[in-house]
């Protein structure tokens, strides 16, 4: 018989009751240190006390008008976006895979406008992961994410991770934007170099094609700074965004320039909650609090101290881990033994990481955790991989 949750997912039988700061209580009254933060989103831990504050207050005052009447927390966020970004306009949704829709609906109309509507295609790299919608997993490409779901929507194309040699073959006359993940997340945690943003940005102005960055895992602060493509100093023409910019509260965003959003005009794009005052209420808290340049720096010297951590952690167990790579809080252990195994001993150490392709764990603690935290994570990482080390050999035995 179906479950009453409809079965898409493995689930890990842990019940969390309760979460305060980077820890999470299980109903048995366990203790866990949270290096998953929801998939990168409980950027701020758990019952940050700001965003009670703004959600409470919020919801004592208003929680939904619709987007057809001016939502002032709304405007707010967006122009906060706006100053420190890129961007000359933002559009809300409430999800990732709502940005991409969004993006790649933008992408089609820019070309559809300019009298050439044949300009469709948008080429990705294999590993991605830009959504679950029909649009999202045409975009991912991910064999695993769309059989079965066909036919997929056209002008999807793909090449392997940095093969700059296969993008510009693959570029046509129909080709009309370029999609790629600053770091890929469900892929590996896998970043690219400042190099190739910055090559990727001049094939886009080379060829006249739109330039969208995925940053709904990387951004918000992840990687210490406020978006990932900023240690590449290169701006997109659209860039999506959600996960960690809503703390908790599903809250996303399409930031785009003027000329990538001049398609969109009255009627072309909705939502009927994206960019509802208590999302945004939460989200400019979020914004307050993850663009302080104090904040952003506290990040950047955590992670020297946690990737040092990490790579000493590497070469004690060279049987089980092969390396450390990512940016900010955003870092992968790439695994020798099956990622799963690493996580199970993980959680029986009371850590919680999350699986991603390449055989990698992630780790992705609340982008406020204190050094001490990420030392205590460090060492039930170590306890984990020594339970894993004694696990092969006694297998071999
Ligand atoms: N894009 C990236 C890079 C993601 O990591 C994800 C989710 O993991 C998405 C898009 C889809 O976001 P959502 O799950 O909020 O729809």
């Amino acid at each position: 018989m179906i479950s009453s949750i409809l079965p898409t997912y493995s689930r890990t039988p842990l019940n969390f009751v309760n979460g305060k700061g980077s820890w999470l209580t299980e109903a048995d009254g366990r203790h866990f240190l949270d290096f998953g933060s929801g998939i990168a989103v409980n950027a701020l831990g758990h019952s940050h006390p700001a965003l009670i504050k703004s959600l409470t207050n919020q919801a004592n005052k208003l929680w939904h008008v619709s987007n057809l009447f001016d939502i002032p927390q709304q405007k707010g966020l967006a122009d906060k976006l706006i100053k420190e970004t890129f961007a000359d306009t933002v559009f809300f949704t409430n999800s990732g895979t709502e940005s991409c829709e969004l993006a790649v609906k933008m992408v089609r109309k820019f070309w559809f406008d300019k009298d050439k509507a044949d300009r469709i295609d948008i080429i990705g790299f294999n590993g991605s992961f830009h959504g679950r919608s029909t649009a999202g997993i045409a975009a991912s490409g991910e064999k695993k994410l769309t059989e079965g779901f066909g036919p997929l929507l056209p002008g999807f194309f793909h090449v392997n991770w940095l093969d700059r040699k296969a993008l510009k073959e693959l570029i046509s006359e129909t080709t009309a934007a370029i999609i790629i993940e600053p770091i890929q997340g469900e892929g590996g945690i896998r970043p690219c170099t400042a190099d190739w943003l910055k090559e990727l940005r001049e094939i886009c102005d080379e060829n006249d094609l739109l330039l969208i960055f995925d940053e709904v895992q990387c951004g918000a602060a992840r990687s210490g700074k406020l978006f990932a493509s900023e240690w590449s100093e290169v701006s997109p023409d659209i860039m999506m965004t959600a996960k960690g910019i809503g703390g908790g509260f599903p809250l996303g965003a399409v930031l785009a320039t003027e000329n990538a959003a001049s398609g969109m005009t009255v009627g072309t794009h909705g939502s009927t909650f994206g960019g509802n005052p208590l999302a945004c209420a939460i989200g400019n808290t979020v914004f307050d609090i993850i663009s302080d340049p104090k904040f952003l720096k506290e990040i950047r010297s955590k992670s020297l101290l946690f990737v040092e951590k990490l790579k000493a952690l590497v070469s004690s167990f060279p049987d089980i881990l092969l390396e450390v790579r990512g940016q900010g809080l955003m870092q992968g252990l790439v695994c020798k033994i099956k990622n799963t195994d690493f996580i199970k001993a993980c959680h029986e150490e009371t850590l919680i990481t999350i699986p991603a392709a390449d055989n990698v764990v992630r780790l992705l603690p609340p982008l406020n955790i204190t050094y001490e935290e990420l030392s205590i994570g460090v060492e039930k990482l170590r306890n984990a991989a020594a339970k894993c080390r004694s696990e092969k050999s006694g297998v071999k035995k």
